[in-house]
């Protein structure tokens, strides 16, 4: 039996997976560094008590007039979706879209994505190299033993598949490479600040986007956003940093941008009580500014054995976009299978 490799378990890559199933007899694998679903669309857990969490990337997802219903209609019949009703201060509403909120976190759309998909998912495995060897590929990862496919498909931040090594080097060919390179992404950082059970926080609002602040950019009350209230369990706040701080402290001690967003966030919320723990994300690339040009959805690095790229980089950063790029990895494997 075949072997496909999705690299990546964010949105793009679990839905892509989805997608495979029933639609090929391959046995399908996703790989993924981290240690658990979801990508950018992370919901973190309190160090102190995992029933308390915070979505640290991605916050609610917006459907237009042009969106594909079905993959929104589904998960809002397994209630991973809800609407979102909570009050957010500074929301452009756009005229025929709608948002939704995930009550059990953002990573439960991917979860939900990856049990669908029936394929075996792997995490701490960090993709290095991807090498052409008797007609496959083989994939290799900071830890364990090599691994043969017969498919690659990469689903990770554009800037990362240049840094594979590898034939992948030598294949992606001089007019890709400049195509790839010429995408951009922002950087931002997120603090999640977990609370104990009982701990009040006062803000007539459930989020509220900020202007006038040079580091932050958004606030969240999280489990108010998410419509989860519960006396059980500890409320969470979400910070986004502005993309100017960011990029300002791309490099900087990670301790000392975590200080430097709690006194601005005093700042702008004085009641703000002091949180029992505190998790700083740093996104090198959060949400993508110049897609890659003239590749909608995706972009095929080598056909036969067959190497495919796509992820949000090659459309746009939000869940329809990573959606039409899994749509159309999908595809392409399916053609080629
Ligand atoms: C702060 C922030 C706020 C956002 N807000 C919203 C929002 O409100 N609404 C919305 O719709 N979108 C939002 N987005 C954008 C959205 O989160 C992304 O567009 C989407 O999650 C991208 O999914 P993806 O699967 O393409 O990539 P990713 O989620 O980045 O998934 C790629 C995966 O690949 C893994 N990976 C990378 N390199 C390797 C390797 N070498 N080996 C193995 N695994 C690897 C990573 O660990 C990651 O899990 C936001 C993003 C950020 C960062």
């Amino acid at each position: 039996m075949a072997r496909v490799l999705v690299v990546g378990a964010g949105l793009t890559g679990s839905s892509c997976a989805a997608l495979l199933r029933g639609a090929t007899r391959e046995r399908v694998s996703v790989w993924d560094k981290a240690r658990g679903a979801g990508g950018r669309m992370s919901t973190s857990r309190s160090a102190r008590d995992a029933a308390c969490t915070a979505d640290l990337g991605a916050q609610y997802v917006s459907r237009s007039a042009g969106s594909r219903g079905s993959f929104y209609e589904e998960l809002l019949s397994h209630g991973i979706l809800k609407p979102l009703s909570a009050r957010i201060e500074g929301l452009v509403e756009k005229e025929g879209s709608c948002d939704y909120v995930a009550p059990q976190g953002i990573s439960s759309v991917v979860k939900y994505f990856l049990r669908q998909s029936g394929a075996d998912v792997f995490y701490e495995h960090h993709v290095t190299h991807i090498t052409l060897r008797d007609g496959k590929w083989e994939v290799s990862r900071k830890m364990g033993s090599p691994e043969l496919f017969d498919v690659v498909i990469l689903t990770i931040p554009v800037p990362q598949i240049l840094q594979l090594q590898g034939d992948i080097v030598n294949i992606i060919n001089e007019r890709q490479k400049q195509q790839l390179e010429s995408a951009s992404y922002s950087s931002r950082y997120a603090l999640g600040l977990f609370y104990e059970v009982g701990a009040r926080i006062d803000v007539p609002w459930a989020a509220k986007y900020i202007t006038d602040n040079p580091c932050i950019r958004f606030i969240s009350i999280d489990n108010k956003k998410r419509n989860i209230d519960s006396p059980e369990i500890g409320p969470s706040v979400v910070v986004h940093t502005t993309v100017t701080f960011g990029r300002e402290h791309l490099d900087s001690d990670p301790a000392e941008v975590q200080q430097l967003i709690l006194s601005h966030l005093e700042s702008l919320v004085p009641s703000l009580p002091k949180a029992a723990s505190v998790k700083c994300q740093k996104w090198r690339y959060s949400q993508v500014t110049k897609a890659v040009p003239n590749c909608p959805g995706q972009m095929i690095l080598h056909t036969q054995p067959l190497l495919i790229c796509g992820g949000d980089g090659f459309t746009c950063s939000n869940f329809d976009g990573c959606i039409e790029s899994a749509m159309s990895l999908a595809e392409t494997v399916r053609s080629h299978l």
